[in-house]
Protein backbone atom coordinates (compact mmCIF):
# COMPACT_ATOMS: atom_id res chain seq x y z
CA UNK A 1 0.00 0.00 0.00
CA UNK A 2 1.47 3.57 -0.78
CA UNK A 3 1.99 6.08 1.98
CA UNK A 4 -1.86 7.81 0.71
CA UNK A 5 -3.55 4.83 1.36
CA UNK A 6 -1.99 3.93 4.67
CA UNK A 7 -2.33 7.72 5.63
CA UNK A 8 -6.04 7.59 4.93
CA UNK A 9 -6.09 3.84 6.73
CA UNK A 10 -4.63 5.57 9.99
CA UNK A 11 -7.28 8.43 10.25
CA UNK A 12 -10.27 6.57 9.34
CA UNK A 13 -8.97 4.15 11.93
CA UNK A 14 -7.94 6.82 14.81
CA UNK A 15 -11.42 8.22 14.56
CA UNK A 16 -13.56 5.04 14.49
CA UNK A 17 -11.74 3.04 17.43
CA UNK A 18 -13.43 1.83 20.28
CA UNK A 19 -10.31 0.83 21.75
CA UNK A 20 -8.68 4.02 22.60
CA UNK A 21 -11.34 5.46 25.13
CA UNK A 22 -11.69 2.10 26.30
CA UNK A 23 -8.12 1.08 27.19
CA UNK A 24 -8.64 5.02 29.32
CA UNK A 25 -11.06 3.88 31.26
CA UNK A 26 -9.11 0.14 32.16
CA UNK A 27 -5.95 2.13 32.85
CA UNK A 28 -7.93 4.77 35.35
CA UNK A 29 -9.98 2.14 36.73
CA UNK A 30 -7.22 0.27 38.02
CA UNK A 31 -6.24 3.39 40.07
CA UNK A 32 -3.36 5.59 40.06
CA UNK A 33 -0.59 3.48 38.86
CA UNK A 34 1.80 5.16 41.19
CA UNK A 35 5.08 3.48 41.12
CA UNK A 36 5.33 0.96 44.18
CA UNK A 37 1.22 0.20 44.22
CA UNK A 38 -0.87 -3.18 43.20
CA UNK A 39 -2.57 -0.66 40.10
CA UNK A 40 1.22 -0.19 38.80
CA UNK A 41 1.72 -4.11 38.18
CA UNK A 42 -2.30 -4.28 36.51
CA UNK A 43 -1.57 -1.72 34.17
CA UNK A 44 2.05 -3.10 33.43
CA UNK A 45 0.38 -6.69 32.77
CA UNK A 46 -2.57 -5.20 30.95
CA UNK A 47 -0.29 -2.90 28.66
CA UNK A 48 1.61 -6.00 27.92
CA UNK A 49 -1.59 -8.55 27.32
CA UNK A 50 -2.79 -5.54 24.65
CA UNK A 51 0.67 -5.27 23.26
CA UNK A 52 0.56 -8.73 22.43
CA UNK A 53 -3.37 -8.66 21.04
CA UNK A 54 -2.41 -5.95 18.64
CA UNK A 55 0.44 -8.04 17.03
CA UNK A 56 3.30 -5.94 18.03
CA UNK A 57 6.07 -8.29 18.29
CA UNK A 58 9.05 -9.22 21.12
CA UNK A 59 6.90 -7.90 23.59
CA UNK A 60 8.63 -7.99 27.17
CA UNK A 61 8.96 -6.43 30.43
CA UNK A 62 12.19 -4.43 31.08
CA UNK A 63 13.09 -4.37 35.05
CA UNK A 64 15.12 -2.22 36.76
CA UNK A 65 15.52 -1.54 40.93
CA UNK A 66 15.00 1.50 42.05
CA UNK A 67 14.19 3.84 45.61
CA UNK A 68 10.33 3.12 46.16
CA UNK A 69 8.73 5.82 47.93
CA UNK A 70 5.11 5.36 50.41
CA UNK A 71 3.56 7.94 51.90
CA UNK A 72 2.03 7.33 55.66
CA UNK A 73 0.79 10.23 58.32
CA UNK A 74 1.77 13.86 57.72
CA UNK A 75 0.32 16.69 59.94
CA UNK A 76 0.91 20.48 59.59
CA UNK A 77 0.12 22.61 62.46
CA UNK A 78 0.57 26.30 63.19
CA UNK A 79 2.16 26.22 67.17
CA UNK A 80 2.48 29.85 67.48
CA UNK A 81 1.14 32.85 68.03
CA UNK A 82 -2.02 30.64 68.08
CA UNK A 83 -2.31 27.08 67.52
CA UNK A 84 -3.89 25.88 64.32
CA UNK A 85 -4.62 22.56 62.38
CA UNK A 86 -4.06 22.17 58.41
CA UNK A 87 -4.36 19.75 55.65
CA UNK A 88 -1.02 18.63 53.68
CA UNK A 89 -0.18 15.81 52.30
CA UNK A 90 4.01 14.91 51.82
CA UNK A 91 5.41 15.36 48.43
CA UNK A 92 7.12 12.30 46.71
CA UNK A 93 10.58 11.54 48.31
CA UNK A 94 9.98 13.27 51.03
CA UNK A 95 12.23 12.09 54.31
CA UNK A 96 10.30 11.75 57.48
CA UNK A 97 10.69 14.19 60.24
CA UNK A 98 12.88 13.14 63.32
CA UNK A 99 10.47 11.33 65.99
CA UNK A 100 8.07 13.50 67.24
CA UNK A 101 8.36 16.17 64.24
CA UNK A 102 10.00 19.34 63.21
CA UNK A 103 9.31 23.03 64.47
CA UNK A 104 10.61 26.21 62.76
CA UNK A 105 9.35 29.62 62.20
CA UNK A 106 7.93 29.67 58.57
CA UNK A 107 8.82 32.08 55.68
CA UNK A 108 7.20 33.05 52.99
CA UNK A 109 8.99 33.29 49.57
CA UNK A 110 6.33 33.90 47.01
CA UNK A 111 6.66 32.02 43.93
CA UNK A 112 10.08 30.29 44.99
CA UNK A 113 12.27 32.16 41.87
CA UNK A 114 15.75 32.60 41.68
CA UNK A 115 15.47 36.13 42.16
CA UNK A 116 13.03 35.62 45.46
CA UNK A 117 15.49 33.42 47.15
CA UNK A 118 18.28 35.56 46.54
CA UNK A 119 16.45 38.19 48.16
CA UNK A 120 15.67 36.54 51.01
CA UNK A 121 18.76 34.94 51.29
CA UNK A 122 20.28 34.94 54.58
CA UNK A 123 16.68 34.62 56.16
CA UNK A 124 16.23 31.30 55.53
CA UNK A 125 18.28 28.99 57.44
CA UNK A 126 16.28 26.97 59.54
CA UNK A 127 13.44 27.97 59.00
CA UNK A 128 10.86 26.31 56.83
CA UNK A 129 10.04 27.85 53.43
CA UNK A 130 6.55 28.40 52.61
CA UNK A 131 6.32 28.55 48.30
CA UNK A 132 3.72 28.75 46.06
CA UNK A 133 3.25 26.66 42.53
CA UNK A 134 2.59 30.22 40.58
CA UNK A 135 5.00 31.01 38.18
CA UNK A 136 6.01 34.69 36.82
CA UNK A 137 4.26 35.82 33.51
CA UNK A 138 7.21 36.50 31.41
CA UNK A 139 10.16 34.86 31.93
CA UNK A 140 11.61 31.29 32.60
CA UNK A 141 9.09 28.86 35.01
CA UNK A 142 10.65 27.41 37.50
CA UNK A 143 10.22 23.63 38.40
CA UNK A 144 9.25 22.62 41.12
CA UNK A 145 12.09 20.53 41.94
CA UNK A 146 14.26 23.90 41.38
CA UNK A 147 12.40 25.70 43.96
CA UNK A 148 12.53 23.10 46.56
CA UNK A 149 16.70 22.55 45.55
CA UNK A 150 16.93 26.33 46.24
CA UNK A 151 15.00 25.82 50.03
CA UNK A 152 17.32 23.18 50.47
CA UNK A 153 20.42 25.06 48.80
CA UNK A 154 19.51 28.45 51.56
CA UNK A 155 19.71 26.18 54.37
CA UNK A 156 15.78 25.51 55.18
CA UNK A 157 14.56 22.57 56.97
CA UNK A 158 11.63 22.63 56.07
CA UNK A 159 9.04 23.18 52.55
CA UNK A 160 5.72 23.62 52.11
CA UNK A 161 4.19 23.93 48.55
CA UNK A 162 1.22 25.61 48.42
CA UNK A 163 -0.89 25.40 44.87
CA UNK A 164 -1.77 28.84 43.62
CA UNK A 165 -5.16 27.94 42.35
CA UNK A 166 -8.15 28.17 44.77
CA UNK A 167 -10.42 24.95 45.43
CA UNK A 168 -8.98 23.31 48.32
CA UNK A 169 -6.30 20.97 46.45
CA UNK A 170 -3.05 20.09 47.40
CA UNK A 171 -0.49 19.54 44.23
CA UNK A 172 1.88 16.36 44.64
CA UNK A 173 5.13 15.92 42.52
CA UNK A 174 8.34 15.10 43.16
CA UNK A 175 11.25 16.49 45.38
CA UNK A 176 14.12 14.55 43.85
CA UNK A 177 15.06 12.21 40.92
CA UNK A 178 15.03 8.67 42.02
CA UNK A 179 16.41 9.26 46.19
CA UNK A 180 14.82 10.94 49.24
CA UNK A 181 15.13 14.83 49.36
CA UNK A 182 17.13 16.81 52.04
CA UNK A 183 14.01 18.40 53.60
CA UNK A 184 10.90 17.40 54.57
CA UNK A 185 8.51 18.71 51.77
CA UNK A 186 4.51 18.67 51.83
CA UNK A 187 1.80 20.36 49.74
CA UNK A 188 -1.27 22.42 51.04
CA UNK A 189 -4.05 23.92 48.97
CA UNK A 190 -4.45 27.39 48.07
CA UNK A 191 -6.93 28.34 50.91
CA UNK A 192 -4.40 26.68 53.23
CA UNK A 193 -1.14 28.25 52.27
CA UNK A 194 -3.21 31.84 52.21
CA UNK A 195 -3.92 31.59 55.97
CA UNK A 196 0.38 30.39 55.86
CA UNK A 197 0.56 33.40 53.96
CA UNK A 198 -1.19 35.84 56.09
CA UNK A 199 0.28 35.14 59.66
CA UNK A 200 3.99 34.48 58.03
CA UNK A 201 3.65 38.25 56.53
CA UNK A 202 2.14 39.38 59.80
CA UNK A 203 3.91 37.83 62.54
CA UNK A 204 7.49 38.09 60.43
CA UNK A 205 9.34 34.76 61.54
CA UNK A 206 7.09 34.42 64.66
CA UNK A 207 4.59 32.33 63.05
CA UNK A 208 6.37 28.66 64.02
CA UNK A 209 5.14 25.51 62.09
CA UNK A 210 5.29 21.81 63.51
CA UNK A 211 5.71 19.11 60.95
CA UNK A 212 4.88 15.80 61.30
CA UNK A 213 5.63 13.45 58.46
CA UNK A 214 6.24 9.71 58.51
CA UNK A 215 6.75 8.28 55.09
CA UNK A 216 8.96 4.64 54.03
CA UNK A 217 10.73 4.58 51.19
CA UNK A 218 13.06 0.98 50.22
CA UNK A 219 14.74 -0.45 47.12
CA UNK A 220 12.00 -1.93 44.87
CA UNK A 221 11.81 -3.32 41.09
CA UNK A 222 9.57 -1.78 38.13
CA UNK A 223 9.04 -2.30 34.69
CA UNK A 224 9.06 -0.66 31.49
CA UNK A 225 6.86 -2.08 28.79
CA UNK A 226 8.18 -2.74 25.14
CA UNK A 227 6.97 -3.97 22.13
CA UNK A 228 8.08 -3.29 18.60
CA UNK A 229 6.87 -3.14 15.14
CA UNK A 230 9.86 -4.60 12.79
CA UNK A 231 11.04 -2.64 10.04
CA UNK A 232 13.27 -2.97 7.06
CA UNK A 233 16.04 -1.63 8.76
CA UNK A 234 17.11 -1.69 12.21
CA UNK A 235 17.28 2.34 12.63
CA UNK A 236 14.90 2.60 15.45
CA UNK A 237 11.88 5.33 16.45
CA UNK A 238 11.30 4.99 20.29
CA UNK A 239 7.67 6.05 21.14
CA UNK A 240 6.56 5.96 24.83
CA UNK A 241 4.49 7.92 27.51
CA UNK A 242 4.35 7.08 31.06
CA UNK A 243 1.82 4.92 32.69
CA UNK A 244 2.62 5.90 36.35
CA UNK A 245 0.69 8.29 37.77
CA UNK A 246 0.73 9.92 41.30
CA UNK A 247 -0.91 8.10 44.32
CA UNK A 248 -3.70 10.69 44.96
CA UNK A 249 -5.46 10.56 41.61
CA UNK A 250 -6.56 8.22 38.55
CA UNK A 251 -3.62 10.11 36.50
CA UNK A 252 -6.28 10.61 33.68
CA UNK A 253 -4.58 13.03 31.80
CA UNK A 254 -1.18 12.70 33.31
CA UNK A 255 -0.30 10.18 31.84
CA UNK A 256 -3.01 7.65 31.56
CA UNK A 257 -4.15 9.67 28.05
CA UNK A 258 -0.41 9.35 26.57
CA UNK A 259 -0.50 5.47 27.69
CA UNK A 260 -3.60 5.08 25.52
CA UNK A 261 -1.63 7.20 22.38
CA UNK A 262 1.09 4.17 22.88
CA UNK A 263 -1.67 1.17 22.86
CA UNK A 264 -3.62 2.96 19.97
CA UNK A 265 -0.50 3.37 18.03
CA UNK A 266 0.59 -0.31 18.81
CA UNK A 267 -2.83 -1.04 17.51
CA UNK A 268 -2.66 0.97 14.15
CA UNK A 269 1.00 0.16 13.47
CA UNK A 270 0.89 -3.78 14.43
CA UNK A 271 0.29 -4.72 10.98
CA UNK A 272 2.46 -2.52 9.54
CA UNK A 273 5.38 -4.85 10.01
CA UNK A 274 7.51 -5.23 7.48
CA UNK A 275 6.45 -2.37 5.58
CA UNK A 276 8.29 0.63 6.86
CA UNK A 277 11.92 1.58 6.28
CA UNK A 278 12.47 2.15 10.47
CA UNK A 279 11.65 -0.36 13.81
CA UNK A 280 8.90 1.33 15.90
CA UNK A 281 9.66 0.55 19.48
CA UNK A 282 6.70 1.09 21.11
CA UNK A 283 7.02 2.11 25.21
CA UNK A 284 5.07 2.53 28.59
CA UNK A 285 7.83 3.88 31.06
CA UNK A 286 7.35 3.99 34.35
CA UNK A 287 8.57 5.75 37.31
CA UNK A 288 8.02 8.60 35.20
CA UNK A 289 6.90 10.73 38.51
CA UNK A 290 9.81 10.13 40.39
CA UNK A 291 11.61 12.50 38.77
CA UNK A 292 12.01 11.22 35.16
CA UNK A 293 13.66 8.03 36.92
CA UNK A 294 12.69 5.43 34.75
CA UNK A 295 13.62 6.46 31.12
CA UNK A 296 16.83 8.13 32.69
CA UNK A 297 17.71 4.33 33.90
CA UNK A 298 16.55 3.52 30.17
CA UNK A 299 18.79 5.53 28.65
CA UNK A 300 21.78 4.69 31.10
CA UNK A 301 21.39 0.97 30.94
CA UNK A 302 21.16 1.49 27.16
CA UNK A 303 23.90 3.80 26.25
CA UNK A 304 25.32 1.52 23.24
CA UNK A 305 22.10 1.25 21.29
CA UNK A 306 21.52 5.38 21.36
CA UNK A 307 23.13 5.73 18.15
CA UNK A 308 20.42 3.07 16.74
CA UNK A 309 17.73 5.45 17.77
CA UNK A 310 16.66 8.00 14.62
CA UNK A 311 14.22 9.95 16.87
CA UNK A 312 12.51 9.72 20.42
CA UNK A 313 8.78 10.81 20.60
CA UNK A 314 7.49 11.54 24.09
CA UNK A 315 3.47 11.34 24.05
CA UNK A 316 3.88 12.65 28.21
CA UNK A 317 0.34 14.55 28.93
CA UNK A 318 -0.05 14.63 24.55
CA UNK A 319 -3.85 14.92 24.76
CA UNK A 320 -5.30 18.18 24.94
CA UNK A 321 -8.17 21.00 23.43
CA UNK A 322 -4.97 23.44 21.50
CA UNK A 323 -3.64 23.06 18.56
CA UNK A 324 -1.50 19.73 18.39
CA UNK A 325 1.91 19.40 17.64
CA UNK A 326 5.13 19.14 18.81
CA UNK A 327 8.28 20.40 20.85
CA UNK A 328 11.37 19.93 18.73
CA UNK A 329 13.88 20.62 21.37
CA UNK A 330 16.34 23.04 19.56
CA UNK A 331 16.84 20.79 17.05
CA UNK A 332 16.23 22.43 13.45
CA UNK A 333 16.71 19.61 11.16
CA UNK A 334 14.14 17.98 13.09
CA UNK A 335 11.90 21.03 12.87
CA UNK A 336 12.48 21.23 8.71
CA UNK A 337 10.94 17.66 8.55
CA UNK A 338 8.16 17.94 11.21
CA UNK A 339 7.80 21.33 8.83
CA UNK A 340 7.73 19.09 5.77
CA UNK A 341 4.94 16.62 7.28
CA UNK A 342 2.79 19.50 8.20
CA UNK A 343 2.77 20.19 4.51
CA UNK A 344 2.62 16.78 2.88
CA UNK A 345 -0.43 15.60 5.73
CA UNK A 346 -2.21 19.13 5.20
CA UNK A 347 -1.97 19.21 8.87
CA UNK A 348 -1.12 22.99 10.91
CA UNK A 349 1.17 21.17 13.55
CA UNK A 350 1.99 23.63 16.70
CA UNK A 351 5.96 23.45 16.42
CA UNK A 352 7.64 24.73 19.01
CA UNK A 353 11.56 24.55 19.85
CA UNK A 354 11.57 24.46 23.67
CA UNK A 355 13.03 21.60 25.53
CA UNK A 356 11.34 20.10 28.21
CA UNK A 357 12.89 18.78 30.56
CA UNK A 358 10.94 16.97 33.04
CA UNK A 359 10.13 14.32 30.86
CA UNK A 360 10.99 11.37 29.12
CA UNK A 361 11.98 12.76 26.29
CA UNK A 362 14.67 14.38 28.27
CA UNK A 363 17.31 12.06 29.19
CA UNK A 364 17.29 10.53 25.48
CA UNK A 365 18.19 14.54 24.27
CA UNK A 366 20.89 14.43 26.81
CA UNK A 367 22.49 11.58 24.83
CA UNK A 368 22.23 13.49 21.96
CA UNK A 369 18.84 11.59 20.14
CA UNK A 370 16.93 13.48 18.47
CA UNK A 371 13.65 13.84 20.71
CA UNK A 372 10.33 15.28 20.55
CA UNK A 373 7.55 16.09 22.70
CA UNK A 374 3.71 15.86 21.53
CA UNK A 375 1.76 18.69 22.62
CA UNK A 376 -1.99 19.67 22.71
CA UNK A 377 -2.46 21.77 25.17
CA UNK A 378 -2.09 25.90 24.84
CA UNK A 379 0.59 26.83 27.75
CA UNK A 380 -1.77 28.87 30.23
CA UNK A 381 1.03 30.42 32.76
CA UNK A 382 -1.72 31.21 34.90
CA UNK A 383 -3.33 28.21 34.93
CA UNK A 384 -0.53 25.71 35.47
CA UNK A 385 -0.61 22.14 35.87
CA UNK A 386 -4.58 22.45 35.83
CA UNK A 387 -5.73 19.57 37.28
CA UNK A 388 -2.40 17.68 36.93
CA UNK A 389 -1.30 16.80 39.76
CA UNK A 390 -3.84 17.02 42.02
CA UNK A 391 -6.81 14.54 43.34
CA UNK A 392 -8.93 15.74 40.04
CA UNK A 393 -6.93 14.12 37.22
CA UNK A 394 -9.73 12.27 36.79
CA UNK A 395 -11.31 10.31 33.65
CA UNK A 396 -14.20 12.89 33.00
CA UNK A 397 -11.60 15.84 32.25
CA UNK A 398 -10.56 13.85 29.15
CA UNK A 399 -12.39 15.03 26.10
CA UNK A 400 -12.80 11.64 23.88
CA UNK A 401 -12.06 13.59 20.22
CA UNK A 402 -8.97 15.41 21.48
CA UNK A 403 -7.60 11.71 22.50
CA UNK A 404 -8.66 10.72 18.93
CA UNK A 405 -7.51 13.78 16.88
CA UNK A 406 -4.11 12.84 19.23
CA UNK A 407 -4.26 9.81 18.24
CA UNK A 408 -4.43 10.48 14.30
CA UNK A 409 -1.91 13.08 14.60
CA UNK A 410 0.58 11.20 16.11
CA UNK A 411 -0.19 8.10 13.61
CA UNK A 412 0.02 10.31 10.68
CA UNK A 413 3.37 12.26 11.64
CA UNK A 414 4.87 8.63 12.95
CA UNK A 415 3.71 6.87 9.39
CA UNK A 416 6.16 9.70 7.77
CA UNK A 417 8.99 9.77 10.28
CA UNK A 418 9.44 5.71 10.15
CA UNK A 419 9.29 5.30 5.82
CA UNK A 420 10.93 8.60 5.22
CA UNK A 421 14.18 7.57 3.42
CA UNK A 422 15.69 10.98 4.41
CA UNK A 423 17.73 11.35 7.74
CA UNK A 424 15.15 12.40 10.70
CA UNK A 425 18.06 14.36 11.94
CA UNK A 426 21.46 14.04 13.32
CA UNK A 427 22.81 12.91 16.60
CA UNK A 428 24.27 15.86 19.02
CA UNK A 429 27.37 16.02 20.86
CA UNK A 430 27.15 16.56 24.15
CA UNK A 431 28.88 20.16 23.46
CA UNK A 432 26.16 20.71 21.01
CA UNK A 433 23.69 20.11 23.62
CA UNK A 434 24.91 22.30 25.96
CA UNK A 435 24.65 25.02 23.78
CA UNK A 436 21.07 24.07 23.28
CA UNK A 437 20.65 24.45 26.89
CA UNK A 438 22.22 27.29 27.59
CA UNK A 439 20.65 29.37 25.13
CA UNK A 440 17.68 28.39 26.27
CA UNK A 441 18.45 29.24 29.76
CA UNK A 442 17.87 25.81 31.55
CA UNK A 443 21.59 24.89 33.25
CA UNK A 444 20.43 27.17 36.31
CA UNK A 445 17.07 24.67 36.49
CA UNK A 446 18.95 21.87 35.96
CA UNK A 447 21.94 22.62 38.45
CA UNK A 448 19.36 23.40 40.75
CA UNK A 449 18.23 19.93 40.20
CA UNK A 450 21.62 18.24 40.11
CA UNK A 451 21.32 17.37 36.73
CA UNK A 452 23.97 19.55 34.93
CA UNK A 453 25.71 17.02 33.82
CA UNK A 454 28.20 19.27 31.72
CA UNK A 455 31.08 21.28 33.92
ZN1 LIG B 1 3.47 13.16 32.89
Amino acid sequence: MGLTSLDKTLIAESWTSADLYANLETLCDFGSRFAGTPSEAQARDFIAEKFRAYGLSDVRFDPFEYLGWWRGKCALNVVAPRAQTFDAIALVYSPSTPAGGLRAPIVDVGMGTEKEYARKRGALKGKIVLCSSANPEDGRAPHRREKYGWAVDAGAVGFVYTRHLPGGLPETGSLRAGRLGEIPAVAVSYETGAALKRLADAQRGETVVALDVQNEARPTTAWHVVGEVPGQTSELIVVGAHYDGHDIAQGASDDATGTCLVLELARLFAPLKGQLRRTIRLMAFACEELGVLGSTEYVKARRGEMKNIALMINLDGAVGGGRKGFTYSGLEDVETLLKKIARETGYALKLSERVVTASDNFPFFMEGVPAIMMTAKDNDRALGRGFGHTAMDTLDKVNERDLKECAMVAARALLRLAASPDSIGRHREPEEIKEILIAQELEEALRAQNKWPFA
